[in-house]
């Protein structure tokens, strides 16, 4: 056969538009198409393969192979070539097909034994449909520019079947994002909601997929990228200061928008016969097909970049902006590739549930999700592709998992769950303004933790006696630029008077590890979850500490201010710190401003050693707040950031509980007030064990104060103290089954 040239796949393409513009049904569509493929690629064979589930797909169409085999022969994903084809998502092509790696004869297809094997990806933004294969009997290799047609032509393919072109009543050719689908992902924010799907970013549909004026085109193509060019000119002439990472990022845009390979590879696309919008989708496909084999993270950013300056592109090229005409569904759920924590707050309170494709546990964007209360799921693989705008989405976020287009069995189960857990909630709701006080008599402390002023109306709603813990680095982190003084006092009054009397811990700036903020310059550090983080910058960067300290002490203008410092790992670190905040209150002196009525200074226990601190600490400290989060990971050297092993330890074992009781003794001997902050604060069975183990105060999130003293006003702490004691008698190490059977033993109220 003789080498294709371009006008051939051009000439093919106009064919295949004629063809689907043709009235029929999807089947008829399908095998019409093999045929016209055939035909202009001279070959014997033509089959177009479809996934039925992700790991499953079926011949829908065939022109050489046995017509009964056409939705019969079955295919999983990785088995024989056509299986490999979808699984690397890249084009096999052989003249030897038979002794290519992973071949597969299949004899109920009545193949003979074809010799070559050209096989392409039908995908669409990453989202693999199936495999266009074409075969022969002459051995031969397919040159270049048949790949290229045949890869352009599974594009449009593609297409079509997103658009639903190949849905039949009487095959089972369904169309794409019409079946439930259930997708897991990692839990970032506890809670189950039901609710329809809100693209953060809604795709862009292209409709005109083939041209027949490739000069024009290219012209169309020119414009619209010298378009996206001044807009990203503009864009970062807008950022020019501060941002560093925002900066970054555009110049990587500011490359790409000026790349020729990209502009050639485009132009190349529309001489054979795309249209300029399926040109950039194609580039834009090929580009998360390879995003899905790179583990770099740096190439995985670049190629993201890439995507979203293809997603403008698009949107120059169809005149659809980012408001596609949709409107917003009651319940919506927000689902985006990642989403940044001021853009989340934006949404604020509207949203019900959030689903990240990316995103992590501490990400900026969870402690937002997290302040407002909302259900997320983070690293929900897929879910971008898979969801269209409107669909109903149900999103737990207790098992970090999605379904989306849920049927109405899955649908109603979790309608019972959330209706039990609203009931629970009403229950919760009536302990509002009862003493969190056990069967035993023990008065327990119950407090929450804030980080924003959208926190405050909980402290009243909840029943909190406090904020035992006022996040202070999310002000630092949703700015592009250092927060000023006055409006850091300014907020922090705004706290203060929002609490109105009730004690409110402020923690001193914590950044650091995951939690950074743009505009400063951050060492590259190996290990930054024991690096350079906390109090540790606070102490070496004084100037940022010193200003936060003052902007406490000018808020609290007369009224008790309480500060605590993170991550303190010896008393010498602590001395320092607390000198800075007494120099800090002796220059506000001298300035003549109204100092706080009483000063309390506390430190979080966060590392294993400052349990080992000497008791000069203790005794200097006015309290101690045991950061759990953190005092976990550096007690087991298990990473709370990686799923890998952030499950791995459990908090109810007798070892970590031993250790907690230490620390409770140490605080006892010394006459320190001690308190709990970390997430298993706010979880009953944990709560209830470090009552056991002597903890009378905790701090949580204010949705977890309710089910917390649900559970400690029907438990006896003594008893719990008695199941640890027991089992460190006996020599055993996990807590958690002794715990639950109590929990379970107890009648509710
Ligand atoms: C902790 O480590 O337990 C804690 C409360 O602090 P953060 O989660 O902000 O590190
Ligand atoms: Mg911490």
């Amino acid at each position: 056969m003789q080498d294709r040239s371009e006008s051939d796949s051009r000439r093919l393409l106009q064919r295949l538009r004629d063809t689907l513009a043709e009235p029929g049904q999807g089947q008829e569509r399908l095998d019409r198409i093999v045929g016209l493929i055939a035909e202009s690629m001279n070959t014997d064979v033509c089959s177009i393969y479809l996934f039925r589930d992700r790991e499953t797909m079926e011949l829908c169409a065939t022109r050489g192979l046995k017509a009964e085999a056409v939705h019969r022969t079955r295919l999983r994903l990785g088995e024989g070539l056509v299986g490999r084809v979808a699984r690397t998502a890249t084009a096999v092509n052989t003249a030897d097909a038979p002794s290519e790696r992973g071949f597969r004869y299949m004899p109920e297809t009545g193949e003979e034994i074809y010799s070559s094997f050209l096989g392409v990806p039908i995908q669409r933004l990453g989202e693999k449909l199936g495999v266009l294969v074409v075969q022969s009997n002459e051995a031969r290799a397919f040159s270049e520019d048949e790949v290229y047609a045949l890869d352009v032509v599974a594009m449009v393919l593609a297409e079509m079947t997103e658009l639903g072109a190949f849905t039949s009543e009487d095959t089972t050719i369904a169309r794409p994002h019409k079946h439930p689908v259930m997708l897991r992902g990692g839990s970032g924010q506890e809670g189950t909601t039901e609710g329809n799907v809100w693209l953060h970013e809604p795709r862009v549909v292209v409709t005109n997929l083939v041209n027949d004026d490739p000069v024009a085109e290219s012209e169309r193509l020119r414009v619209g990228v010298e378009r996206l060019r001044v807009s990203v000119n503009d864009l970062m002439q807008a950022a020019a200061t501060g941002d560093k990472e925002h900066a970054d990022i555009l110049e990587a845009y500011r490359m790409f928008a000026n790349s020729r390979g990209w502009l050639r590879r485009m132009e190349q696309s529309i001489e054979n016969g795309l249209s300029a919008e399926a040109a950039v989708e194609k580039e834009q496909s090929d580009a998360r097909a390879r995003l899905q084999q790179v583990p770099d993270p740096y190439l995985r950013d670049r190629l993201h970049d890439l995507d979203d300056l293809s997603n403008r592109l698009l949107r120059i090229l169809t005149g659809q902006g980012r408001d596609t005409g949709a409107t917003m569904p009651d319940r919506p759920i927000l689902v985006a590739r990642n989403i940044g924590p001021g853009e989340l707050l934006e949404y604020g309170k509207l949203l019900k549930g959030v689903v990240l494709e990316e995103g992590s546990v501490g990400s900026h964007a969870a402690v937002v999700a997290r302040a407002l209360a909302i259900p997320l799921v983070v690293h929900c693989d897929g879910v971008t592709t898979e969801a269209l705008n409107g669909d109903t989405i149900i999103v737990d976020g207790d098992e970090g998992v999605v379904h989306l287009r849920p049927d109405e069995s899955v649908a109603s189960a979790y309608r019972d769950k959330i209706i039990m857990q609203t009931q629970a909630a009403a229950r919760f709701a009536a302990l509002r303004d009862l003493p969190a006080q056990a069967t035993c008599g023990s008065l327990v402390g119950l407090h929450m933790n804030a980080g924003i002023m959208a926190d405050l109306p909980s402290l009243s709603g909840s029943g909190a006696e406090g904020v035992g813990l006022f996040r202070t680095e999310l002000q630092f982190l949703l700015r592009n630029s250092m927060p000023r003084r006055s409006d850091l006092a300014a907020l922090y009054a705004r706290v203060l008077k929002a609490a109105d009397g009730k004690r409110v811990v402020f923690r001193t700036l914590d950044i650091g590890s995951d939690k950074v903020m743009p505009y400063m310059n951050r060492p590259e550090e190996p290990n930054p979850a024991m690096g350079w983080r906390a109090v540790r910058v606070g102490l070496d960067k004084k100037g940022v500490m010193r200003m936060q300290l003052q902007a406490l002490i000018r808020a609290s203008a007369g009224r008790p201010l309480t500060v605590m410092f993170p991550l303190v790992a010896e008393m010498s670190e602590f001395v320092q710190a607390r000198e800075l905040l007494l120099r800090e209150i002796e220059r506000e002196a001298h300035l003549g401003h109204l100092l706080p009525e009483k000063l309390e200074v506390g430190a979080m226990l966060e590392t294993p050693s400052l349990a080992f601190a000497p008791d000069a600490f203790f005794k200097m400290a006015d309290f101690i707040s045991i950061g759990g989060n953190d005092l976990k990971q550096f007690f087991y050297a298990a990473d709370r950031e990686n799923e890998l092993v952030r499950r791995r330890y459990d908090t109810l074992s007798t070892s970590f509980i031993t250790f907690i009781q230490k620390i409770v003794q140490r605080c006892a001997e010394n006459g320190t007030a001690l308190s709990f902050c970390g997430e298993d604060a706010g979880r009953p069975v944990e709560a209830l064990t470090l009552i056991g183990a002597g903890v009378r105060s905790l701090s949580m999130r204010p949705a977890s104060i309710g089910p917390v003293k649900d559970l400690i006003r029907r438990a006896d702490c003594s008893v719990v103290s008695s199941i640890i004691e027991e089992a460190k008698a006996r020599g055993e190490e996990r807590l958690r089954p002794l715990i639950n059977d109590y929990v379970r033993s107890l009648s509710s109220l």
